[in-house]
């Protein structure tokens, strides 16, 4: 609106707010927002500023309750949303979410991309979980619901969560960035201390594209942040994810930081205080957060938006160069097509393949897992594709026959199978076996599916375990027979593990109940087995190195 000339009662409503013009002269404006009893006294050139940025930003002018700007036009009420978390959203190309593996693996993305379609559908029962939790969750910070409301299932850990995120920023407004932007375009400090829930934040390395933060608190004092907390709800129990250079939760916090610099400063020196919240898993504990700098952060966003900038380069270059879409693209393609990118692959629960949808396709990380255990006389890929499935027979044959057999099935004299080849090949076994479980994997799905893969098939499994069809009918049945009650049924103490779940509460309260209980429980030792020198643990005598030598013996 261009100009705007203020009159007394004007509105300019914003997302919500309201900002009403109290009186005008010819060199000052003042006024106050609806609901508040503090009025603004500014220049007639300021407000003339501020108005122009809250009409760029979508604010509608009435007077005497009537839109006067932009011209109302009729609408259809829409059907107002459930409130739903971010885990509904659709991800981002470069999603902080998947930063692990396209800040490591740059080429990733446009392997990805370019063999669309051999990638599955990850919508699994788990993740729709957590999903779920992450919707309660949401609803409970944002005073929809009570704690009561949350299913049984869910509200543990969902509860350890949302307490947790209450006691960070103790008296805070819930608020969007949005709010705070437009009160800092309107004039108004910015509130003090406020907490985002499921914001939708642009993506400092892609504004473009938003990424959704579970829980964002900020402590400030007159416009000038005290600290900075980023907080992400993990509902899984499997795999447990470091908080420590976690690059989703820096991006998430790095992203907040640059888009509120025009609502409030962020000093080099203000801490940033960021963890994982993983309340179902047996070893998380309480969260220990990765407390940065504004500093520091900025010069670990700096690298990951490097890497960003490689793997949007590499997919842009992919899908101007490779088409069409539909073909297998292999790994050596993409790099002819984007020369700058890398795969870069890295196995275990913190390595990028982990959640990479081509890991059960690509060849360099299968390159990778078999590096330097061909033979002489083949290389690993064709050893692998040689091994033979040992019949009954064989297969109870000593660890050394074992052996020979299948070095003999390959055309490989046994003596070429060294102690010094065994020990590399042992070193590889878990990258050879994680490769190998995501491609039965990765082909059971598609058969599943519906489609047809020539040398595979669908066969029906072992059957499950008998249980008794209806447990009422069968005991009538069996009482029927004479057994006696203890004949029926087994009664059995649960075990450490579930009683551990029970008496959760009174076991951190009280260190003598946790002592007693402790000593209460017995495990037998774990059997020594085979590891490779660079693992973590130390090195145990052999059970024959302990026993006595027989010249100790006196006869
Ligand atoms: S499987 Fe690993 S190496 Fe291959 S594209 Fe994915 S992340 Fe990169």
């Amino acid at each position: 609106m261009n100009p705007y000339t203020p009159l007394p009662h004007d509105e300019l409503r914003l997302d919500g707010k309201t900002i009403v013009i109290d009186r005008v002269f010819p060199t000052q404006v003042i006024f106050h927002q609806a609901g508040s009893m503090e009025s603004k006294e500014v220049t007639r050139e300021k407000f003339d500023q501020l108005s122009k940025n809250s009409f760029l930003l979508g604010a509608a002018l009435f007077r005497n309750n009537e839109q006067i700007y932009p011209t109302p036009t009729p609408t259809t009420m829409p059907t107002p949303e459930p409130t739903l978390s971010g885990s509904h959203n659709t991800h981002a190309r470069l999603s902080p979410s998947d930063s692990k593996r396209w800040t490591n693996c740059t080429a990733s993305i446009a392997f990805q991309e370019a063999n669309a379609h051999r990638v599955t559908a990850d919508d699994s029962e788990y993740s729709n979980e957590g999903t779920e939790a992450h919707d309660w969750a949401t609803k409970l910070l944002l005073g929809e619901i009570g704690p009561i409301d949350i299913p049984e299932n869910f509200r543990d850990p969902v509860l350890s969560y949302t307490d947790h995120c209450q006691s960070l920023v103790v008296v805070a407004v819930t608020t969007s960035l949005q709010s705070c932007l437009d009160d800092a375009a309107l004039g108004f400090d910015p509130p003090t201390d406020v907490v985002f829930v499921e914001e939708q934040i642009p993506l400092y390395y892609q504004e473009e594209q938003t990424g959704t933060a579970d829980f964002i608190g900020l402590t400030a004092t007159d416009g000038i942040a005290d600290r900075l907390f980023v907080r992400d709800y993990k509902h899984g129990a499997g795999v447990l994810v470091g908080t420590d250079e976690n690059t989703q939760l820096a991006i998430y916090a790095y992203s907040v930081v640059k888009h509120l610099s025009a609502a409030y400063q962020f000093p080099d020196d203000c801490p940033v205080d960021i963890a994982i919240v993983q309340p179902r898993h047996r070893e998380a504990g309480d969260p220990t957060p990765w407390v940065i700098t504004v500093a520091d952060l900025r010069t670990f966003c700096e690298d990951i938006e490097y890497r960003a900038i490689q793997a949007r380069t590499a997919a842009e270059r992919v899908r101007e160069r490779i088409a069409p879409l539909g073909v297998d693209v292999s790994n050596k393609e993409i790099l002819e097509a984007a020369p700058g990118a890398v795969f870069a692959p890295s196995e275990g629960d913190e390595g990028a393949c982990r959640w990479c949808k081509c890991k059960a396709f690509c060849a360099v990380r299968l390159a990778a897992a078999v590096e330097d255990c061909h033979l002489p006389s083949m290389s690993a890929e064709d050893m692998l594709a040689a091994m033979p499935t040992l019949d009954k027979m064989e297969s109870k044959a000593s660890v050394q026959g074992r052996i020979e057999l299948v070095a003999n099935a390959i055309g490989c004299p046994s003596h070429i199978v060294t102690d010094e080849y065994l020990v590399n090949l042992v070193g590889h076994a878990k990258a050879i076996r994680s490769f190998l479980s995501d491609a039965e994997e990765y082909l059971e799905e598609r058969l599943l599916a519906g489609e047809e893969i020539s040398g595979v098939k669908l066969v029906d499994g072992r059957e499950g375990n008998r249980d008794w069809a209806n447990e009422v009918e069968a005991e009538t049945f069996l009482k029927g027979q004479g057994l006696k009650e203890a004949e029926r049924f087994d009664f059995k103490l649960k075990s450490p593990a579930k009683i551990e779940a029970v008496l959760k509460d009174k076991l951190k309260a009280s260190t003598r109940t946790k002592n007693r209980f402790e000593q209460l429980i017995t495990r037998s030792s774990g059997k020594k087995k085979l590891a490779i020198d660079s693992d973590k643990r130390d090195a145990v005598a052999p059970a024959v190195a302990m026993m006595p030598v027989i010249d100790d013996f006196e006869v």
